[in-house]
């Protein structure tokens, strides 16, 4: 017969609880503070601008299809407005760009810039080339589809579900991971995500951003964070290049 002393049932019982209550923190909510598109209607649209190139656009469509299975919006794949290396917003939607970005720290990154409130007027995608080369760690289907779900799922108001690289995957695009693959794999979103964009989006609007020409709030850029630097995207780097440089640049894009 086998029984446990006291002492460490106690402490089964406490690592027990404390893992309760890390599940707890990590599904709580994981809106980016309440960013998200003005509409009057749902479900909602949001286009697309597809300016990958041709190892990105299995990753593209197959991100789109996902968050499509939204109940609150559907996102459609239309024609590029930027040239992939700026990487220009337009107003009313988001732009999907691939481009070599160079050594930044980042694999992929989300922009977004708001008008009135915490109203998103349009986003911004960018897949790192620079990372993905051919025959890199990263040049893999999962990786390019784990990158473009969670940038893309960033302009629709999301924020990572979990930022440790090195826990069990929580089978979601908006959970850090070293191994895309799982299982479970970490290449699409999850039924906490969908869950996350209904309570978002459920209230109603008394104006559209989306799909609109809409005038980015000037005076926000300054205070409201409504500019490029309210980014999320900040990855593990390529692990032979790591250096202390990259890491603070990364901390400090958040600080
Ligand atoms: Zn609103
Ligand atoms: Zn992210």
């Amino acid at each position: 017969m086998f029984r446990i002393s006291p002492r460490r049932s106690l402490l089964l019982v406490l690592v027990a609880f404390t893992f309760a209550a890390f599940a707890v923190v990590m599904l709580a909510n994981h809106s980016w503070n309440g960013y998200h598109w003005a509409r009057q209607s749902n479900p909602f649209n949001v286009k697309m601008g597809n300016n990958v190139g041709s190892l990105w656009q299995t990753a593209l469509t197959n991100a789109s299809a996902d968050w499509s299975q939204s109940t609150v919006l559907n996102t459609t794949i239309v024609a590029g407005g930027t040239r992939p290396k700026n990487c220009r917003p337009t107003s009313g939607q988001d732009e999907i760009c691939s481009a070599r970005y160079g050594n930044t720290g980042w694999l992929g990154l989300a922009q977004i810039w708001l008008t009135t409130g915490s109203h998103i007027a349009q986003g911004v995608v960018k897949l790192n080339d620079y990372y993905f080369s051919p025959g890199s760690q990263y040049d893999t289907a999962s990786w390019r589809a784990l990158v473009t779900c969670q940038e893309i799922g960033h302009t629709l108001g999301l924020d990572h579900q979990d930022t440790n690289f090195d826990n069990p995957n929580l089978g979601t695009c908006m959970d850090y991971t070293s191994n895309p693959d799982g299982p479970p794999a970490n290449t699409s979103p999850n039924k906490h995500d969908y869950d996350e964009l209904v309570t978002i989006y459920t209230h109603l609007d008394s104006f559209t951003s989306v799909g609109q020409t809409i005038k980015v709030n000037g005076r926000a850029y300054e205070s409201l964070e409504a500019r490029p630097a309210s980014t999320i995207g900040c990855w593990r780097f390529a692990a032979p290049k790591t250096s202390l440089s990259l890491v603070l640049a990364c901390l400090r894009r958040f600080a």
